[in-house]
């Protein structure tokens, strides 16, 4: 190694889905919404001046955080946008996590917690699930830097209720809690019910899966005042324009019609349902996932060979090759279309 090599920073960075391009293939593996965004946000889109572009975006994001604000009945201020919840994420873990002692999370979920951790030198325990894949909340009953977990947990899909996510609040009030609610719209109930209650509850949701716009980078956080100050001090302190012109413009479009996105949602929990009993009938076994995904195990058949197999047929799912989860797949809910060539093939690949 050369010297100016020992001073690298040196990460083992996340593994982020594959981005496949093939003509006709049905894309199941990144949890990504299979309609388009809202009308509003087609039609902006092609009336978007690219003389925009020549001015620096609002630093504050201002129209974008109205927005949210509005939809979600919170002050402009309780409010912060960064570029996909991978971006406000990483930017709390910054801002909140300064303990000596541990930040707690599971040991099976979104496998970007432990990366910042490691990237930002946050000490962090990650605390397993039982057998059935479920959080159990009484081991975040002990001392620690924070907390932070995603509702539905991912990929597992399970949701907590409320009451789960409030226990933890309750027992953990001297530290900041971060909830992901990424996949909260397919069926859950928001932890922003507690914002009021709790002043170190920070949750946070995207525009990437139930808003149907992963291509445009957007995530936002609600929570107390102090703790979006506290946000927006950091990222002022490293990037202070990180939404562009067109994602502030096309994601308060987004967020004005409630009606199409409810309905494209509703769709999304209908195919859900029929392929919790589709995949039963194949034989698949899965936690009961109120998320845009399925994550299923067979007994017969090993995740890894069903994974390949369909990749073959361009159809693309998750394959996670982590201790515990190395027999499971995880199956985005796409549209009725979609599935239905997913069953075909699994019909195929079954003999049946
Ligand atoms: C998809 C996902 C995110 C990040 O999504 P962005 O596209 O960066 O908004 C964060 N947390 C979980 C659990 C996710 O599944």
């Amino acid at each position: 190694m050369k010297a100016w090599e020992s001073n690298i920073r040196k990460v083992v960075p996340y593994v982020p889905g594959e981005q496949p391009n093939v003509k006709d293939m049905v894309k199941l593996n990144t949890n990504e919404n299979p309609y388009p965004p809202a009308p509003g946000v087609q039609k902006l889109s092609s009336e978007l001046d690219v003389d925009c572009l020549r001015l620096y975006p609002a630093p504050d994001c201002k129209s974008l955080c109205n927005e949210l604000a509005s939809y979600y009945n919170v002050k402009p201020e309780q409010v912060f946008v960064g570029v996909g919840s991978d971006d406000v994420i990483s930017m709390a873990f910054l801002t909140f996590f300064n303990s000596e002692k541990p930040i707690l999370f599971p040991d099976i979920t979104y496998s970007f917690y432990n990366v910042w951790g490691d990237v930002y030198r946050v000490p962090y325990e990650e605390i397993p699930v039982d057998d059935n894949l479920k959080i159990i909340k009484e081991d975040y009953y002990k001392e620690n830097g924070g907390i932070i977990f995603p509702n539905p947990n991912a990929p597992t899909g399970i949701l907590e209720p409320l009451e789960f996510v409030e226990d933890i609040l309750k027992n953990n009030q001297d530290v900041v809690v971060i909830v992901d609610e990424a996949y909260i719209d397919f069926g859950g109930e928001s932890a922003l019910k507690l914002i009021e209650s709790y002043e170190n509850l920070l949750v946070v949701q995207t525009f990437s899966k139930s808003r149907s716009m992963a291509g445009m980078r957007i995530g936002f956080a609600i929570g107390n005042e102090r703790l979006i100050k506290a946000l927006n001090d950091v990222k002022f302190s490293i990037n202070s324009y990180t939404m562009n012109q067109y994602a502030l413009k096309v994601g308060a479009e987004a967020v004005r019609d409630r009606e199409y996105f409810e309905s494209t949602v509703q769709k999304i929990i209908k195919t859900r349902e029929e392929a919790k009993i589709k995949l039963r009938e194949f034989g698949f076994e899965f936690p009961d996932s109120m998320s845009n995904f399925i994550f299923a195990t067979h007994k017969k058949y090993k995740a890894k060979d069903i994974f390949e197999y369909l990749k073959t047929k361009n159809i693309f799912v998750r394959y996670f090759s982590a201790d515990r989860i190395n027999n499971y797949l995880r199956i985005t809910i796409g549209t009725d279309e979609e599935m239905n060539k997913l069953y075909e093939a699994l019909e195929e690949y079954m003999g049946i």
